[in-house]
């Protein structure tokens, strides 16, 4: 496996070298609505992996000598009218579902570390929330459904659709062809919403708003936080795998990115548009999914990112 790995860097270099960076259009981004966001909002990142890699391997133009850390989170919402996981990180059952994974993706999703969700929540003594929304159905994000067999999975029809007819190294079936997973699907059937064609405001307040980006996988969906102190964080899901993808704007790696996402033109248009975005809202945090930096920054479970509830 270790040479197998050599020779995927060796020709990730070379193609590195020679693919130049597509065009950086950015569009002019709108200022996010107001939200009426409640004292009580608030939300933490439950740590479930960890592993490492190069940074010249999850953004095209990143250094191929630099190691960048990748995370596995779930995101544990909390609002005053109920609440939720966005996505679920690596799940009890994962070392058995990765033993589907196709044998050349082995060594470059290997993961370590793993505390699934599940069993933190229980020794927090906290109740496992009703609902969970995944970001999409990636093996690594959809890993801890079937520790949550109560709850109730939404995602976009189209997601779910592409998920259960999808085969790895991205999707893995154990993890999706569970008869007991209570699947609802959903449609964003809200308004458009800071130059998104539409948006799932899960609380009528617009503290807790969904919004469509599709491109990695077909319903891939973003989360879109805002705190009753004014703080609003938009989590991106694997449109980028670290915050350097919007910071000047680069795609993913072409290699790890032909084998990860769907439409690759799409998830670029997705990635200039968070940048627009994020130029119009400066205070505006993105965070990847995988960007351990970028989670360390706002801690980890059982530490809560916005207000105790009264
Ligand atoms: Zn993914």
């Amino acid at each position: 496996m270790g040479k197998l790995l050599l020779l995927i860097v060796l020709a990730a270099l070379a193609v590195w070298r020679l693919w130049p960076l597509p065009a950086a259009v950015i569009p002019v981004g709108e200022p996010l609505p107001e939200a009426q966001a409640p004292a009580g909002l608030r939300f933490a990142l439950i740590k479930t992996g960890v592993a490492t890699t190069l940074e010249a391997m999850v953004v095209a133009d990143g250094s191929l000598f630099r190691p960048t850390r990748i995370g596995h989170i779930a995101v544990l919402v909390e609002h005053p009218q109920g609440r939720l996981l966005f996505d679920g990180g690596l799940g009890t059952q994962v070392d058995q579902q990765f033993g589907e994974m196709s044998f050349w993706a082995k060594p470059i999703f290997a993961f370590k570390h793993v505390n699934p969700a599940v069993t933190q929540l229980q020794a927090a003594g906290i109740k496992a929330p009703p609902r969970i929304f995944l970001s999409h159905a990636h093996w690594d994000h959809a890993s801890a459904l079937v520790d949550f067999p109560k709850a109730e999975i939404w995602l976009p029809a189209a997601e779910r659709e592409t998920a259960v007819n999808g085969h790895p190294p991205a999707f893995l079936p154990s993890q999706l062809n569970c008869p007991a997973t209570r699947w609802q699907p959903f449609a964003f059937d809200g308004p458009a919403y800071a130059g998104y064609p539409a948006s799932l405001g899960l609380f009528g307040d617009g503290s807790v708003v969904l919004l469509p980006l599709p491109g990695h996988t077909a319903g891939s969906t973003g989360l879109l936080l805002s705190l009753a102190d004014g703080r609003r964080y938009f989590f991106v899901g694997d449109t980028v795998w670290h915050h350097l993808g919007v910071d000047r704007p680069a795609p993913k790696f072409s290699l790890s990115s032909l084998i990860v996402d769907a439409d690759r033109e799409a998830v670029w248009q997705a990635v200039l548009k968070l940048r627009g975005l994020r130029d119009a809202n400066p205070g505006l945090v993105i965070v990847p999914a995988h960007d351990a930096g970028a989670h360390d920054t706002l801690g980890y479970f059982p530490k809560f990112v916005g207000e105790t509830p009264p």
